[in-house]
């Protein structure tokens, strides 16, 4: 697997200090090769190592990790962000009955999937419609039926002497008749992208406005994958992806391939042939399979945790020293907002508990914005020292940030407090306060 390559890479790699671009080559090419190996399209794999390179060369490795780590941590950081970070929900408001059409070659996996999501919604509180729009062969209404029945949802009676874009067109009736919020339909595949084919489904969704046009691609297919996606995009205008048999394909190349070369989010993932196969897409979920560890997730916490830890030290020590300055009391509301609440700063600094007030102090994410715009209009100057910050900087500053002289004001008292607070916290001394973490 890529991680323990890396490690095998970074033993070489001893002591600490910053990633170069030297002793991280090493670790790129095991990473090229892996998604190469993982059938990534090849112009994909070459952004994303200069994308990695440029993220990690310079990185100071913290103490607590390797080298190894830090550059897992970082892959597995642009992965996901290469696949669409928090992963696209479908579209579940707007005028009912929702429309959803779902497109792809035969045998992709469309009338499954159909089914598969009828399933889903149904579990979510919707009520689904299921319409049997594929008249190109008989079979496929009467397997619609059947897969409609093991779901118990309604599935529409198609006439199959009728052109699909009336069938669509008539099953609204039926649809609001049943009193169903969302009509799926199952159109019709052809072993290849045709024009024929094209227009057709043109035709549906001019008529239909369907708010998810989601193509069902089967992921064994892998680069071919990304060619459909590409071809049905250019003409239909795709709203996401269902990527098949995802179960069955080791690689995960097809998913990393379409989001980035078509640009369409990847929505879910069909997983076995059974009805609740199907898995609402988590980048970080196939990144830690592409990186294959399933500890991938907890060593990416670590790491990150580390991060935290190593920083709440080093303002510990500032604090200890008495040198806490505005730079500092900006980060330290940084890591509020990632980290969620002041209570996990608090428990990072032992002591700092019994200071009751501290918690008031705690800002609501507004405030936090408002704070990290006025900083951000300081001087570097006057971040380091905030005693020259006189009326008329005060001004610049506020103006500066779109914000008043009564909010630098009162930033600049609740800065001073928690100096005075950070002086209280140093002197109880290094076997009550902070020094015991230090130690
Ligand atoms: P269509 O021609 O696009 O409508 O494809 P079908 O829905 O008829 O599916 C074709 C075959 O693929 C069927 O045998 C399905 O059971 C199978 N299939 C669909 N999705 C999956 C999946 O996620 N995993 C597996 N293993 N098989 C699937
Ligand atoms: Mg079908």
């Amino acid at each position: 697997h890529l991680s323990d390559r890396l490690a095998e890479t970074f033993k070489r790699l001893k002591g600490h200090g910053k990633l170069t671009e030297q002793n991280i080559a090493d670790a790129m090419r095991e990473v090229r090769l892996a998604l190469l190996e993982a059938d990534v399209n090849y112009k994909v794999v070459k952004d994303f190592i200069s994308q990695v390179k440029k993220r990690a060369v310079g990185q100071e490795v913290m103490r607590s990790i390797t080298p190894a780590q830090m550059v897992i941590k970082i892959v597995h950081d642009e992965l996901c962000t290469l696949m669409g970070k928090e992963g696209e929900p479908l579209v579940l408001t707007g005028k009912s009955p929702l429309v959803y059409m779902m497109v792809g070659l035969q045998g992709a996996g469309k009338t499954t999937t159909s089914a598969k999501l009828a399933l889903n919604l149904k579990k979510r509180g919707k009520k689904p419609f299921l319409v049997p729009a594929d008249v190109q062969r008989p079979a496929a209404i009467e397997q619609l039926k059947r897969l409609g029945k093991q779901v118990d949802v309604p599935v529409f009676d198609t006439d199959p002497g009728q052109d699909p874009v009336d069938i669509c067109i008539a099953s609204l009736a039926d649809a609001a008749r049943a009193e169903c919020d969302v009509l799926i339909l199952d159109t019709a595949g052809r072993l290849h992208v045709d024009e024929a084919l094209m227009a057709q489904l043109k035709a549906i969704k001019e008529r239909l406005h369907p708010q998810e046009a989601l193509l069902v691609a089967d992921s064994m297919t892998g680069q071919d994958a990304v060619n459909v996606a590409q071809s049905f995009h250019q003409s239909l205008g795709l709203t996401g992806v269902v990527l098949t048999k995802v179960e069955g394909d080791a690689r995960g190349g097809a998913a990393i391939s379409i989001r980035a070369v078509v640009d369409v989010p990847i929505k879910f993932l069909g997983v076995g042939e059974k009805l609740d196969a199907l898995e609402v897409f988590h980048p970080d979920r196939l990144a830690n399979r592409i990186l294959g560890m399933g500890d991938v997730l907890s060593l990416v916490e670590k790491a990150s945790e580390a991060i935290d830890q190593e920083k709440a030290e080093a303002l510990a020590k500032k604090m200890a020293k008495n040198q806490f300055t505005l730079e500092d009391f900006r980060d330290q509301l940084r890591q509020i907002r990632k980290m969620g609440s002041l209570d996990s700063i608090l428990k990072m600094l032992p002591g700092a508990g019994k200071l009751k007030n501290m918690k008031n102090m705690a800002p609501d994410e507004k405030e936090i914005k408002r704070i990290e715009a006025i900083i951000g209009s300081m001087t570097v100057a006057e971040r380091q020292n905030h005693n020259i910050i006189n009326a008329s900087r005060r001004k610049r500053i506020a103006k500066g940030s779109g914000t008043t002289v009564t909010d630098v004001n009162r930033l600049l008292k609740n800065f001073r407090q928690s100096q005075k607070m950070m002086k209280q916290m140093a002197r109880m001394g290094p076997k009550k306060g902070l020094g015991k973490m230090l130690s």
